[in-house]
């Protein structure tokens, strides 16, 4: 099988994974996970597909692989073939080559040079599928400001801020589609801060980061989702700082987004956050029930009438805590109206109670499980007490469980990193940066993956029930 054919190959079974992946949570889910699929490589009839980080290749075996190989049957793959999944070598993502440098084997398969930069922005995330509501009418008409006049002083910078799935990626990238229809000569970037980390460090290495700069430094709106995870890598920081002073000196649109305030991200140079703080700075909030069924009719609208209104008011009274498990649930009655003439009379709220059972569930294992049964689960696996989770003494056998218990609480808790201040007696700042150094740790260290599946699976919850 020729390399070509293999990729196409794989690409025709990633479509068929998506196809018979129903839940639009999981779709999207899952299309991250792939987007973390480094490289492909055949030998006879194995495939070897190299991930981007331990954690995704865990996924990869223990959740995706049935429904995948099975995705490659159909898609045309011999039944002798096998898949192999294993952790790449850090190989980050695009960055072009300078044009006058001559190509090295590396940079051959990399990006073109006139391939956009940055990452790609979802057709569907426009304002008008947007739904405003108390929780964020602030937000979003700023987004429409910034939208109108891109490097206007009064919002440069705009900080978005606020919990996971409440719509700051959609607001974001809602400015920049409405720039690429209205203002084709902007030259607009969306991208994650993992991400611009990947291609800094990518260019460090490949000494193009004179390239890098000139790219990102030209640019008349860059989109930043996701800073928090900028927090605590000082030289990112700095290459972020200069790339940001560069942009406002010349009157350049920035956006970003973060899941806590300028002020709680950990261990920002104080120079960034004044600069943070200087534009404006609005948080998202969750929706109230009014809004959850506009959101829902709005989500919906395209099939309103396989639908009857009393299932979208049921799942926007039982489905709160993110619009994202919100639009699950309405994905899985989707599917089940398209396969069932009779589903619109027949449907109550019992059987949409039977229908929803695993959403609902987790929202109420969210609303059940307790901080400290968390601590207690981390506790009895490590052996190890509260007091030592709760002291500062840093050695690795306490290092690890605290964190790892930081993790988990900030996944299956609706508790914020300030209200897990008193759990771990430690302040807000030190616990987000243990989130992070954690799910940093995820991705180098297999051994710690195991680790944490047991507690979760220990506490009712597997590893898809992650926030992100
Ligand atoms: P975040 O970036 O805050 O984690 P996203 O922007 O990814 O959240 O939003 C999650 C999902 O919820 C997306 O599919 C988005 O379209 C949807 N969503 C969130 N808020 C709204 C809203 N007000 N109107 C319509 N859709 C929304
Ligand atoms: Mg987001």
């Amino acid at each position: 099988m020729e390399e070509k054919e293999m990729k196409s190959l794989w690409e025709r079974a990633r479509e068929l994974y998506l196809r018979l992946t129903s839940s639009a949570a999981d779709r999207s889910k899952a299309e991250r996970h792939f987007s973390m699929v480094e490289d492909l490589r055949k030998n006879g009839d194995i495939l070897t597909v190299s991930l981007g980080s331990s954690m995704t290749k865990s996924i990869f075996e223990n959740e995706m692989a049935t429904k995948l190989t099975d995705a490659l049957r159909l898609a045309g793959a011999p039944e002798s073939f096998s898949v192999e999944y294993v952790v790449a070598t850090p190989k980050p993502i695009t960055i072009a080559p300078p044009k006058s440098t001559v190509p090295s084997a590396a940079a051959q398969d990399s990006a073109a040079d006139d391939e956009p930069l940055g990452l790609s922005l979802k057709e569907e995330y426009v304002f008008s599928e947007f739904v405003e509501g108390m929780s964020n009418r602030w937000a979003l008409s700023t987004a429409k400001g910034i939208a109108k006049d891109p490097g206007n002083k009064i919002y440069n910078p705009f900080f978005i801020h606020g919990g996971t799935g409440l719509g700051k990626t959609h607001l974001m990238q809602a400015i920049g589609n409405e720039l690429k229809s209205t203002r084709p000569d902007l030259k607009i970037c969306y991208i994650n801060a993992e991400a611009f980390m990947n291609e800094y460090m990518n260019s460090l290495q490949k000494h193009t980061i004179e390239n890098f700069r000139q790219r990102y430094r030209t640019l008349d709106v860059l989109l930043m989702d996701d800073v928090q995870f900028m927090a605590s890598k000082n030289n990112l920081q700095e290459e972020f700082f200069n790339t940001f002073y560069t942009l406002q000196n010349n009157g350049k649109q920035i956006v970003m987004t973060s899941d806590v305030a300028p002020k709680n991200l950990p261990a920002l140079e104080p120079r960034l956050l004044s600069r943070f703080e200087g534009g404006i700075v609005q948080s998202i909030e969750a929706p109230q029930f009014e809004t959850r069924l506009a959101i829902l009719k709005k989500k919906a609208e395209s099939f309103s009438s396989l639908i009857p209104e009393m299932a979208l008011v049921f799942i926007a009274e039982n489905i709160r805590s993110q619009v994202r498990a919100m639009e699950g649930a309405l994905n899985k009655i989707k599917v089940l109206a398209e396969n069932d003439p009779s589903f619109k009379d027949n449907i109550s709220n019992t059987v949409l109670h039977i229908i929803l059972k695993d959403q609902i569930d987790k929202e109420k294992k969210i609303k059940a499980i307790t901080c400290q049964d968390i601590i207690d689960a981390v506790c009895n696996r490590f052996n190890i007490t509260l007091d030592q989770i709760q002291s500062s003494e840093r050695t690795q056998e306490l290092v690890l469980p605290r964190q790892m218990a930081m993790y988990i609480s900030y996944n299956f808790t609706q508790l914020g990193y300030k209200q897990l201040e008193m759990h771990f007696k430690k302040t807000h700042a030190t616990i987000l940066s243990g989130v992070k150094k954690f799910k940093n740790r995820l991705d180098t260290e297999p051994q710690i993956v195991e680790k944490l599946n047991e507690v979760i699976n220990k506490l009712g919850f597997s590893m898809k029930d992650m926030k992100d």
